[in-house]
């Protein structure tokens, strides 16, 4: 028999953490891995099928009364398109929702399922919300930003923000933001890890004819791959993948040659990983005598002269007073300038996807046209492994930066508010990570302005970097010194303590490409890869062919002088912060039962540890004794005095307490110049309104 069980936790009357963690074992056990608080959505990931997402399921929640119906992603969806179209209450309308939640927690799936929820909201079957659907759910682009990981089979090596454009309730485009795609993965993998799926689907899928015309062999040749590929049933799968590829890449509109060209990249790029150097005993650099094929097919994937290859690998190419000067590479060097050339190439072809696809979504609409958006925020969870690079700082930082934002609306915000308008409030003590955000992003003595700092020495080492770091922040709370020889550093995080290992930050924050490479591509007779390079990166990551260069746009600024990978960083999170601040958010918070993929099974420790972290046992408190939808009484009287059926009523404070006296509503309080409502207020008077519409 099925205990009836709290929907939402806001309810509890008894409020600590062990009856939280009751609360939602017990859901979960029973398959149901939606709860809400408040009007927050906490998600449990029950890596197995489900039966609630069917076409039967989400005509429910179209429109749906909120408390009618179990918690569910699709709740959240209906939401924001209903406030998005200003029917459920007076805030701004655009919005934006957040998921957040470690890797693995189940952020992409959900995104696909608001997603596909918000398309079907919108009604009519148009071709562009099914392009929509396609391109931004599936296959393409996570063929191309997904990996196999050691928390998750298709994890998202990137970060996504995907925004949804409509006219009134029609969707006209959308656009996709991507933010630090994991190059460095594409030269090396750490154990149980693979590199991104693309390469596993072509090679698995691709038909003997073109893998001859694309110099394709034998994948466990690969070094780039670890010399493994899948056993029979697995690349049964990526065969299958490789043709949904190739169906999306038709679908966005990609000309033949483009793929041609797209696959000959990659194929150079496996090429180019088996690439060997030695020294000989005459201190001279060369190739090795059995790369010398691999080396050879490079140049002809590439499209480069096999010469001008080997020069680009082998030396660098300064030009000082007008003099080209050639600097020999040792062994070190010529394999570091081999793996970077991989990353730009496959860096490129995938923000030259993301733009593709852009061009397809873009709205199609006048520039008088008023467009309202909902935005929907994947970004990768927090991380931390066994070696923490430079990647998992910026993810981390990310985190944080969202971490800010919830706290600042659920807490920060509303309490303020509170004591402004005289309302009686008990203060909810938060964890407040600003002091961390700081730490990162403080000019000029932050962690990423100390980084640029010393990436502007050519001679600096790492090391330097974090005996820089070490003596400036010693003592500040939330970093930590650790003594050894390797270059490490600790920072305590909201989500916990993460020890960096300093190794390859400079080089990765550089992230130059050398002159003479780009040289080498923009001249290949390839011609997806000369106008890749050709084309400038603009410092949110988008691509622009250089003709676009003087259409200077808010989000496209294209500086001249190229900015450090952690600048540009910092400035994306900085423009989509801008965006979110200015939105009505939604949160998705989604919580990962168990480490091994497993169904039915909930590691209590792992989900307690996600639930302090995250603050959620604060956020039911906030939820449960607070006042999240506070309208001034303008907004309130404007909306809501048909409810009196009396007409020119004055916007203030007497005729808001009319209105609400007149219906059965409490618990609702007044401040000096807005109201404050419970989340649960505004649905029942929007079911009010509905009343009144139908009886009218
Ligand atoms: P994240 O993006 O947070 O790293 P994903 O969304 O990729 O995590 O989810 C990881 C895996 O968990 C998915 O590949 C899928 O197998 C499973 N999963 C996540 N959410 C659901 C869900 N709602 N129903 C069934 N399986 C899910
Ligand atoms: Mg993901």
């Amino acid at each position: 028999m099925e205990y009836k069980l709290p929907e939402d936790l806001a309810n509890l009357s008894e409020l600590h953490e062990t009856s939280l963690l009751e609360v939602l074992t017990a859901r979960f056990k029973q398959n149901r891995i939606y709860t809400y608080i408040g009007d927050i959505l906490v998600a449990v990931n029950p890596f197995k099928y489900l039966s609630i997402y069917e076409r039967d399921v989400s005509e429910q929640y179209k429109c749906h009364d909120k408390r009618s119906l179990p918690p569910h992603v699709f709740a959240v969806a209906d939401r924001a398109y209903q406030s998005m179209l200003g029917r459920l209450s007076t805030g701004p309308k655009n919005q934006c929702i957040v998921i957040s939640g470690e890797s693995g927690a189940g952020k992409t799936e959900s995104t696909k399922l608001l997603l596909r929820h918000i398309m079907e909201l919108c009604k009519a079957n148009s071709q562009l919300e099914q392009q929509i659907l396609q391109v931004c759910n599936s296959h393409d682009i996570e063929a191309f930003g997904n990996a196999q990981t050691v928390m998750n089979d298709n994890s998202s090596r990137f970060g996504k923000y995907i925004q949804l454009r409509f006219h009134n309730s029609s969707v006209k485009g959308a656009k996709i933001n991507e933010y630090l795609l994991e190059k460095s993965r594409v030269v090396h993998q750490d154990d149980g890890e693979q590199n991104f799926h693309i390469f596993y689907f072509m090679l698995a899928g691709i038909s003997a004819e073109d893998k001859e015309m694309y110099g394709l062999l034998d994948p466990r040749r690969y070094r780039y791959l670890n010399g493994r590929f899948g056993q029979e049933d697995g690349v049964q799968i990526w065969r299958s993948k490789y043709s949904d590829v190739c169906n999306a890449m038709d679908m966005v509109g990609f000309e033949e040659q483009e793929k041609v060209d797209m696959m000959t990249i990659l194929a150079g790029i496996l090429s180019l990983g088996n690439i060997a150097f030695e020294t000989t005993d005459s201190d001279v650099l060369r190739v090795t005598e059995a790369s010398r094929g691999w080396l050879k097919a490079t140049a002809g994937q590439f499209g480069v002269q096999e010469e001008d290859l080997l020069k680009s690998l082998t030396c660098t190419t300064s030009v000082t007073r007008g003099e080209a000067i050639q600097r020999l590479h040792n062994q070190q060097q010529a394999e570091d300038a081999r793996d970077s050339i991989a990353k730009v190439a496959y860096g490129r072809v995938f923000g030259w996807i993301v733009s593709k696809i852009n061009e397809l979504l873009a709205p199609q609409v006048d520039a008088d046209v008023e467009l309202n958006e909902i935005g929907i925020l994947d970004i990768f969870g927090f991380e931390n492994f066994a070696v923490n690079r430079f990647e998992q700082l910026c993810i981390n930082l990310a985190n944080e930066q969202l971490q800010y934002f919830f706290n600042h609306h659920i807490f920060l915000m509303e309490q303020k508010e509170y004591k402004q308008e005289g309302i009686e409030w008990e203060t909810i003590v938060y964890k407040d990570n600003k002091p961390i955000l700081d730490l990162f992003l403080t000019k000029p003595i932050g962690i990423l302005s100390l980084l640029d700092e010393q990436s502007a020495f050519p001679q600096a080492t790492d090391r330097d970097f974090v005996d820089k770091l070490n003596s400036k922040f010693k003592t500040a709370p939330n970093f930590e010194v650790v003594r050894s020889h390797t270059p490490l550093f600790t920072i305590v995080h909201y989500a916990g303590k993460v020890q960096y290992n300093g190794s390859g930050f400079l080089e990765k924050n550089r992230d130059t490409i050398p002159a003479n490479i780009r040289e080498l591509f923009i001249n290949s007779v390839t011609p997806l890869l000369s106008v890749l390079f050709a084309a400038t990166i603009s410092r949110t990551g988008t691509l622009m062919p250089r003709k676009a260069k003087l259409q200077v746009s808010e989000d496209n600024f294209n500086s001249t002088r190229k900015q450090s990978v952690g600048a540009q960083f910092k400035h994306s999170l900085a423009v989509l912060m801008e965006k979110m601040f200015v939105a009505s958010p939604h949160f998705v918070r989604c919580i990962k039962p168990n480490r091994s993929k497993q169904p039915d099974v909930l590691d209590s420790q792992l989900v307690m540890d996600q639930l302090r972290y995250n603050g959620l046992l604060e956020t039911i408190r906030i939820r449960r004794d607070g006042f999240s939808w506070r309208p001034t009484f303008t907004e309130f009287v404007e909306r809501y005095n048909i409810l009196l059926v009396k007409p020119n009523l004055p916007l203030d404070k007497e005729s808001c307490v009319t209105i609400l006296n007149s219906t059965e509503l409490s618990g609702w309080k007044c401040g000096l110049s807005r109201l404050f409502f419970k989340y649960w207020h505004q649905e029942e008077l929007a079911r009010l309104l509905e009343r009144m519409g139908r009886a009218a």
